[in-house]
């Protein structure tokens, strides 16, 4: 291919909305452009990797065992009401109407078709297992679209779905799916790390997310460099700090902390630091309110918070709710007497049998020292659990080892759902005695369009971006230095059908330009092999090939009739 037949136009500044670096590469790499917020379109480079990371998605879900369909990205709004999710998806999911005024979704994904269909296909266990996916565009209603396709309105997604007779096989489609999601990424040159994560509406069911490490990434994830225990923020456990040990003789006593709410203001106002406080929060879980009690310097973790109440929703509870449950505003409040003698109050597992704790007096502009925990309040043990979001330093669940934080991007998502949707579609198969069971459903989704650019972002430089050879656009550009001599051409054309006959996506710079730019230009859009032919280099003694990722003094200088090989060797 011919880059002056080519439409590729690179830019030379950042646009204005583009915060991290494969957005900004994204877009001056000209592989897309943005038609709206959270809304772009794939030029011919972009298009070329997308085909080719969804090849490689399609490859390896074929050999997992799983078929492709396709299923509409209209979704009609009786399917969603079967699991009664057209009312819980909330502002995320696009909803219109026909003319005759039936609703619909744009689909955010795909379980109640996929759901519907395996239903209506499958009536006997000879069936079973299945698996079928698409690949599809997919619309959410994104608070905050950004970082260019990392967080879009409109994104590719595959997504699977498998349907099993039993646990069993229900758990075998999972890792199948699990290993597949594995080779997938490994092959797009991507390092990306299974990590557990919290099953949501599903509660305890198994899940991982496979997440690209990058400061970039809007997930914190919990990572044990010993162990290997990765868990993402909303679902990492830390092993319970021992209790504080100090005994305290002393009954609680009031402090006067006027104009002093958060505990930093506290803290600095007694002249102690944040550990030594209790942070009390009022929470509504399921409509009631709940006072959670964490070390001063800890946030609590609402999904954790959620699970241990065992309730459907929990949130912040508003200013009214605060005082009436305790007497107090936000910022004194405290669990030694609140107002409503019937509140329920849980405590993080650190601080089971803490003394000496420094907690809101539950009187506007008062703090009580000296307080017990488990003394003074109505604290009994089962009250305490982990409740807190995961620090660097927190002590790893399985080995006992110091905890670190690292940044993740979400690239991929395995989840077991049980029956959750099969039930509410009465999605059954007939047994070997002719028994109605209900099919045992998996859901699998990759972000095709989230992985081009988790790609860029693990594998760029200050010059641009490094594709790996398995999905980069043309994984060879040869530098055609004096477009204007043919036998230099002819060397530059010999070389291209040669790698084009051995199946290597090659494209030949032929514009008229300086050098210096077209090298700029090939660094910036990053193919991994750049190949210079021109007159000068062959009265010297060759063509240059040289890696993407190598520096200049890396180059090395081959016969023309020799390039190819050396080409396809280092690919
Ligand atoms: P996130 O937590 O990042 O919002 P999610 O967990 O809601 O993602 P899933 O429902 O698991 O997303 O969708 C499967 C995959 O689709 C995700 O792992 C991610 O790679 C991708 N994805 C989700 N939302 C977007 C989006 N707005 N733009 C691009 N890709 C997305
Ligand atoms: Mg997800």
């Amino acid at each position: 291919m011919k880059w002056t037949k080519t439409l590729i136009q690179t830019l030379r500044e950042n646009p204005g909305d583009a915060e991290i670096d494969s957005h900004k590469l994204l877009m001056r790499a000209g592989l897309a452009r943005k038609v709206a917020a959270g809304l772009y379109a794939y030029l011919p480079l972009g298009m070329r990797v997308l085909r080719k990371i969804q090849q490689i998605v399609r490859e390896e879900m074929d050999r997992a065992g799983a078929q492709e369909i396709v299923t509409p990205v209209l979704q009609p709004s009786e399917l969603w009401r079967t699991t009664g999710r057209w009312d819980t998806m909330g502002p995320n999911m696009f909803k219109l109407r026909d003319r005759a005024e039936h609703e619909f979704a744009l689909g955010p994904t795909a379980e109640e078709v996929f759901t519907d269909i395996a239903k209506g296909v499958v009536s006997s266990y000879r069936q079973l297992p299945l698996t079928i996916y698409q690949m599809q565009w997919k619309f959410r209603d994104e608070t905050r679209p950004r970082f260019g396709l990392m967080r879009s309105k409109e994104f590719l997604m595959k997504d699977a779905y498998s349907f099993d007779v039993d646990a069993e096989g229900a758990d075998k489609s999972y890792w199948t799916m699990y290993h597949a999601y594995e080779k997938i990424f490994s092959r797009c040159g991507l390092k990306a790390v299974p990590v557990q994560a919290d099953g949501g509406d599903m509660g305890d069911s198994l899940t991982h997310e496979f997440h690209v490490l990058a400061d970039a990434g809007e997930d914190g994830i919990a990572w044990c460099e010993h162990c290997g225990y990765a868990a993402n923020l909303e679902k990492a456990e830390r092993s319970a700090a021992a209790p504080k040990a100090a005994e305290c003789a002393a009954e609680p006593a009031e402090v006067a902390t006027p104009d002093a709410k958060t505990i930093e203001q506290v803290a600095k106002f007694m002249g102690l630091s944040a550990d030594a406080f209790v942070k009390s929060l009022v929470y509504v879980a399921d409509g009631k309110p709940v006072m959670v009690c964490v070390p001063g310097d800890r946030d609590v973790n609402d999904v954790k918070l959620k699970r241990f109440l065992g309730a459907k929703s929990v949130a912040l509870a508003d200013f009214d709710t605060v005082l009436a449950a305790t007497g107090a505003n936000a910022g004194f409040v405290g669990p030694v007497k609140p107002a409503d003698a019937n509140l329920r109050i849980v405590a993080d597992i650190s601080l089971k049998g803490a003394s000496g704790c420094i907690v809101g007096a539950n009187k506007d502009g008062y703090h009580l020292r000296d307080v017990g925990l488990t003394r003074d309040t109505k604290l009994q043990d089962g009250d305490f659990a982990d409740l807190v979001v995961v620090q660097a330093g927190d002590i790893c669940p399985h080995c006992g080892r110091p905890l670190a934080i690292k940044r993740g991007i979400e690239v991929g998502q395995v989840f077991k759902l049980g029956t959750k949707y099969t039930d509410a579609f009465k999605a059954v198969y007939k047994n070997d005695k002719l028994e109605e069971k209900t099919m045992i459903m998996g859901c699998y989704g990759v972000g095709v369009s989230r992985t081009l650019q988790a790609i860029i972002e693990q594998s760029h430089d200050k010059d641009g971006i490094i594709w790996p050879s398995s999905v980069a656009p043309y994984q060879v550009v040869v530098e055609l230095l004096d477009p204007d001599q043919p036998e230099v051409v002819k060397i530059a054309e010999d070389i291209e059908s040669a790698l084009e006959a051995s199946g290597v996506d090659v494209i030949v710079d032929d514009r008229p330009e300086r050098p210096g730019v077209k090298f700029k230009d090939a660094d910036l859009i990053g193919f991994p092999v750049r190949v210079v032919v021109g007159a000068k280099g062959l009265a010297n003694g060759g063509v240059e090939i040289k890696l993407r990722s190598e520096d200049k003094s890396q180059a090395r200088i081959v016969a023309p009739d020799a390039a190819v090989e050396a080409v396809r060797s280092i690919l």
